[in-house]
């Protein structure tokens, strides 16, 4: 297999944009596409490319961004005024087409005890409509397979489901390995591109109330072999990531080989 090389941008762009259109893709996925001419020069690298996604507030009329030059955008956002900072938060390339300028975001409707969408982007993408402003800052893949990669393991819970299906899109045909993918329902489950050497398991949480990321942790802790030249990407709720790449390495696959990220972190204040 080729390397897939880590790309991380040394000077992150920060790229303006519209919202096009938006469709509940599944029952907790919803999709906003977005547009403008700065999108047609996203240096899009497929994969798990990720962005940092920036969005007004509700009592605003115009998005204010933080404006910096080089790598250092943090300083220069928290500069910014709490009550005209906006919000930011990161999610994955779902979809890119470039003569078009059109990027699909996918977010995850996550709700609370009383049924009501949590989570301000996801509270965002389900109200948004044609017209409204956004902004992305490029962030570049995660995704770090050796080129001498025996085999390749992905684990997700629904928030890397587009990262998930971003990377067997782009993997090269002859790959082999598996996908485990948790998702909240069963209707959620969609048809994946990628080579037919990786496998792909989709778990359905049974139980609405359990904690995103288990099921997926619980099947892959059912794999008892993991070939020690192999490579790993392990992404979703925190307690997944970390045990999943604890079990990775148990089983004999070196640290320097799983790629692992807590995507967002259980809340258990608001759990109980
Ligand atoms: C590299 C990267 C790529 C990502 N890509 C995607 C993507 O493509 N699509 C996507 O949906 N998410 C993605 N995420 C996860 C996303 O950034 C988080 O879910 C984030 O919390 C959403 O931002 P927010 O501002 O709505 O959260 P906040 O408003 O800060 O969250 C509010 C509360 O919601 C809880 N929460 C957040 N997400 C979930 C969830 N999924 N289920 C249940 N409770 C939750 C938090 O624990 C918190 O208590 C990605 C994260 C990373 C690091």
């Amino acid at each position: 297999m080729t390397k897939v090389r880590r790309l991380i941008p040394q000077h992150p762009r920060m790229f303006r944009a519209r919202v096009l259109r938006t469709e509940r893709v599944s029952p907790s996925m919803h999709r906003v596409t977005v547009t403008g001419p700065e999108l047609a020069e996203f240096p899009w690298l497929g994969y798990d490319h990720w962005f940092r996604l920036f969005l007004q507030l509700p009592h605003q009329r115009r998005l204010r961004l933080p404006e910096f030059t080089g790598s250092q955008w943090w300083p220069p956002y928290l500069a910014i005024p709490e009550d005209e900072r906006p919000h930011c938060a990161n999610y994955s390339v779902a979809g890119f087409r470039r003569e078009a300028a059109e990027m699909d975001i996918d977010f995850v409707v996550h709700r609370g005890p009383g049924g009501e969408i949590e989570g301000r982007a996801a509270i965002w993408a389900c109200a948004a409509v044609p017209g409204d402003a956004l902004a992305v800052l490029d962030q570049g893949v995660l995704f770090d397979c050796p080129g001498d990669a025996s085999e390749v393991t992905v684990v997700a819970d629904e928030t890397g489901l587009p990262a998930a299906a971003g990377i067997l899109r782009s993997l090269p045909a002859d790959t082999v390995g598996r996908l485990i993918q948790e998702v909240p329902t069963a209707a959620d489950r969609r048809q994946l591109d990628g080579p037919a050497g990786v496998t792909v398991s989709w778990v359905v949480r049974r139980d609405s109330t359990a904690v995103p990321g288990v099921a997926a942790l619980g099947e892959l802790r059912r794999l008892t072999s993991a070939d020690a030249s192999g490579y790993a990407f392990v992404v979703g709720e925190s307690a997944l990531a970390t045990e999943g790449r604890r079990h990775l390495h148990r089983l004999g696959l070196p640290k320097e080989r799983i790629t692992f990220s807590g995507f967002w972190k259980h809340d258990r204040a608001q759990a109980a």
